[in-house]
């Protein structure tokens, strides 16, 4: 079956008691258990709830892996992944991470004893230098954000197949339309479902997908212990996304690649970062592990006080955090996605105060690319 067939037909096309084209959202926080001698299979609804199990089903289904799991946000899916290491491990991760999940990893994680080494994983060598006895886990996010960085996902998940390490990669930004890190032998595989899966700005919300039962296992144990879980009603936003994400997600990407080519030639910016460009150092990694670019890009302008003034001029992108919904959106890293990140940090990984991001929605790119040219002339 073809990917985008897979986003409906994924075992959960229709209700098999009504025939309903849906699944229905089961508003409860427990459950009846009638005669205690025959166990129902939900109990309470941190430990399950029917709604959640379907999204659950879906996004192994579609990420091809054995188990998934659900969660209140992306970030609560991250630290309940991180949640199975223990205290004295030790981490790799790329040193560009979404920030939320770096700064988790450099507070919370690290009081609890998880140690935590970020290198440039464009480079798989960085992340075998960067190995120690006590290393456990090596954490990957491609494209990086907000940069766009490529990194080899068989290369570096070769490198902790090696040596016994479980390889976690954050697939935000691509979905498992674009690319599917398990099939490329990664062990679990982490989404914001707030972005391109949930698509619409509307919902907050968080999914993992592990390789094998027992490694679901223990991600369960953290989803019900932690309780980090979703309401039914975002779960029910969330599929709800997924069945058009093929759409959206083509249309999305076919008007990225044309702003990032007119960017290109633009006089107030300095520079384009996009994997679908030619000339993006990592573009053929990239188009071997995924079948798309994606709807995520970013530039720079000259000046600081240009950056500024673009996102308070822009017309058709919302100045805002987040990314992967149909209304486009310019936000400004230095002071959200990345704002945790210390400035000397973000300085040296080129996260600039020039630096602007924009996920690209479903406006015509011909009235994004006019309005774009007049917010930078403003400015
Ligand atoms: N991972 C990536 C790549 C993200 O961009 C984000 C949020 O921007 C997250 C994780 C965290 O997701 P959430 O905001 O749903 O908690």
């Amino acid at each position: 079956m073809n990917r985008g067939t897979q986003l409906i037909h994924n075992g959960h096309e229709s209700d098999p008691a009504t025939g309903a084209l849906g699944v229905s959202v089961f508003q409860t926080s427990t459950f009846d258990q009638g005669d205690l001698s025959a166990p129902r299979e939900f109990d309470y609804a941190r430990s399950g709830n029917p709604t959640r199990k379907a999204l659950e089903e879906i996004i192994a289904v579609l990420e091809g892996g054995a188990k998934g799991y659900a969660f209140g946000s992306g970030i609560a899916a991250v630290s309940s992944v991180l949640g199975i290491l223990s205290a004295g491990d030790h981490i790799v991760a790329a040193e560009d991470i979404y920030g939320g999940s770096r700064r988790i990893l450099n507070t919370f994680y690290k009081r609890w004893g998880l140690e935590l080494t970020a290198v440039d994983t464009t480079n798989p060598d960085n992340v075998r230098g960067a190995l120690r006895p006590n290393t456990k886990a090596v954490f990957l996010e491609t494209p990086s954000n907000p940069l766009l960085k490529i990194t080899d996902l068989a290369a570096c998940i070769g490198i902790a197949k090696e040596k016994g390490l479980l390889s976690i990669v954050d697939n935000t930004f691509m979905t498992p339309y674009l690319q599917r890190p398990l099939e490329l032998g990664a062990d679990i595989v982490v989404h914001s479902a707030t972005k391109f899966l949930g698509g619409h700005s509307d919902v907050i919300s968080g999914l993992a997908v592990t390789r094998t039962e027992e490694l679901g296992q223990r991600v369960y144990a953290v989803q019900n212990g932690f309780g980090a879980v979703p309401g039914p009603w975002d779960v029910w936003l969330v599929m709800r996304g997924i069945k058009t994400l093929k759409v959206r997600l083509e249309a999305q990407e076919k008007s990225a690649r044309k702003i990032a080519q007119w960017l290109v030639t633009h006089p107030e910016v300095n520079g384009v970062f996009y994997p679908g460009l030619d000339g993006h150092p990592g573009k053929s990694v990239h188009e071997r592990q995924a079948s798309g670019a994606g709807a995520v890009l970013s530039f720079r302008t000259r000046t600081t006080e240009q950056a500024i003034r673009f996102l308070s001029k822009v017309e058709y992108a919302a100045a805002a955090v987040s990314l992967g919904g149909v209304e486009t959106i310019a936000s400004y890293p230095v002071r959200m996605s990345h704002a945790s990140v210390p400035p000397e940090e973000r300085a040296r990984l080129g996260i600039t105060d020039t630096l602007i991001r924009i996920s690209v929605g479903l406006e015509d790119a011909e009235d994004l690319i006019a309005d774009f040219d007049r917010a930078l002339r403003a400015s």
